[in-house]
């Protein structure tokens, strides 16, 4: 496709950077002002400014080691088995009627892991990807593709939250929150020193504004990390929080539920060494995931021309679309976006076979 090329793309992928860069930006910042402003100035006794050092160092090789690791991990692609092939696509495109079309996608997936359904009770096919969608997997228009167990799309970090970084992005928000709170307490005496007028050179503005701009900070990421807590633990993705997964049997929001301990698991690993450190630990595949029992059995066996009591209604909206408006935002409205929209994407020679 054209877009790829020519400066416009170029400018596009650039501005998408800019918040991480205006993140990174500030962190910078926030190291001068603590390492040298407070400790180094303004702190006199020796013990206080080591405990105090060593802290902020502990929290922030933490925090920015899980936000390069939510950056910078590659979402897998939907394994090959998903998609359709040509024959296929070419079948679809000439059905004349939903029906057929349903029955053409119902009869390719009748072997593939899949219990989620649309909300008309048809298989959840990506047109741009040209794939049946595994379970809990969306497509993000921003990156282009079908991401598994899509949470949204991060601007902040400028990567889909999904499947493979989704432990990380809650690290991120932990260890984000635990060193804004760290500053803010830590900088309170002096930031009151400072309205006494106890303080003097022009460093003490950086003081002021580390206080402000930490305690800012923490207020805004206790939501959003408090928030995806409760998901974790209800195992519900941020897209499932706003609209329940839909099953054979119909819509349940705890249809991945496990238990509060297992749901955790699913997402932080077995293993409590890994629980707090950004390294890889999540059960499953991205693909699989086990489902209450009343959502288990052989996924959608073909059903030759019979069931004709759910039909795609209009024809129009054959692909099923989930969200596309802009909800869910908390470092900046209406920034945050994910949606189910489609673009033209080569497949992805992704040949990770389902074993669970
Ligand atoms: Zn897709
Ligand atoms: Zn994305």
């Amino acid at each position: 496709m054209g877009k790829q090329n020519g400066s416009c793309w170029w400018c596009v992928k650039a501005v998408k950077w800019l918040p991480v860069i205006f993140i990174l930006t500030i962190v910078a910042w926030s190291y001068y002002a603590y390492v040298v402003q407070l400790c180094y100035y303004t702190i006199d006794n020796y013990v206080q400014k080591a405990f105090y050092l060593l802290f902020f160092h502990i929290l922030i090789l933490m925090f920015l080691w899980s936000y390069w690791q939510t950056v910078y991990t590659n979402l897998m692609p939907v394994p090959d088995k998903f998609k359709i092939p040509d024959v296929e696509m070419e079948k679809l495109q000439q059905a004349e009627t939903e029906e057929t079309q349903r029955q053409i996608l119902e009869r390719f997936a009748q072997d593939l892991p899949v219990t989620n359904r649309t909300i008309k009770g048809a298989m959840r096919f990506c047109e741009k990807c040209q794939l049946i969608k595994p379970d809990r997997a969306h497509h993000c228009s921003v990156c282009g593709t079908c991401v598994l167990k899509m949470d949204h799309h991060c601007p902040w970090v400028n990567n889909c939250v999904g499947f493979h970084n989704y432990k990380f992005f809650m690290l991120f928000l932990a260890y984000g929150l635990l060193y804004c709170m760290f500053i803010t307490a830590t900088s309170l005496q002096y930031f009151i020193q400072f309205w006494k007028g106890e303080l003097d050179g022009m460093g003490r503005f950086h003081l002021l504004f580390l206080f402000f701009v930490a305690l800012m900070f923490a207020v805004s990421l206790t939501s959003l990390f408090f928030y995806h807590c409760y998901l974790v633990v209800r195992n519900r993705s941020t897209l499932e929080a706003f609209r329940a997964p839909m099953f054979r049997t119909g819509k349940d929001k705890d249809g991945f539920s496990l238990g509060k301990y297992n749901n955790f698991q699913e997402v932080f690993g077995d293993n409590p060494r890994l629980w707090f450190l950004p390294i890889f630990s999540s059960l499953g595949n991205g693909v699989v995931y086990p489902v209450r029992s009343q959502h288990q059995g052989t996924p959608n066996t073909y059903d030759s021309m019979g069931s004709t009591q759910n039909s795609f209604g209009d024809g129009v909206n054959f692909p099923e679309r989930l969200c596309n408006e802009d909800t869910h935002t908390l470092l900046g409205p209406g920034t945050q976006q994910w949606g189910d929209e489609t673009e033209f994407d080569s497949p992805s020679p992704y040949t990770n076979q389902v074993h669970h």
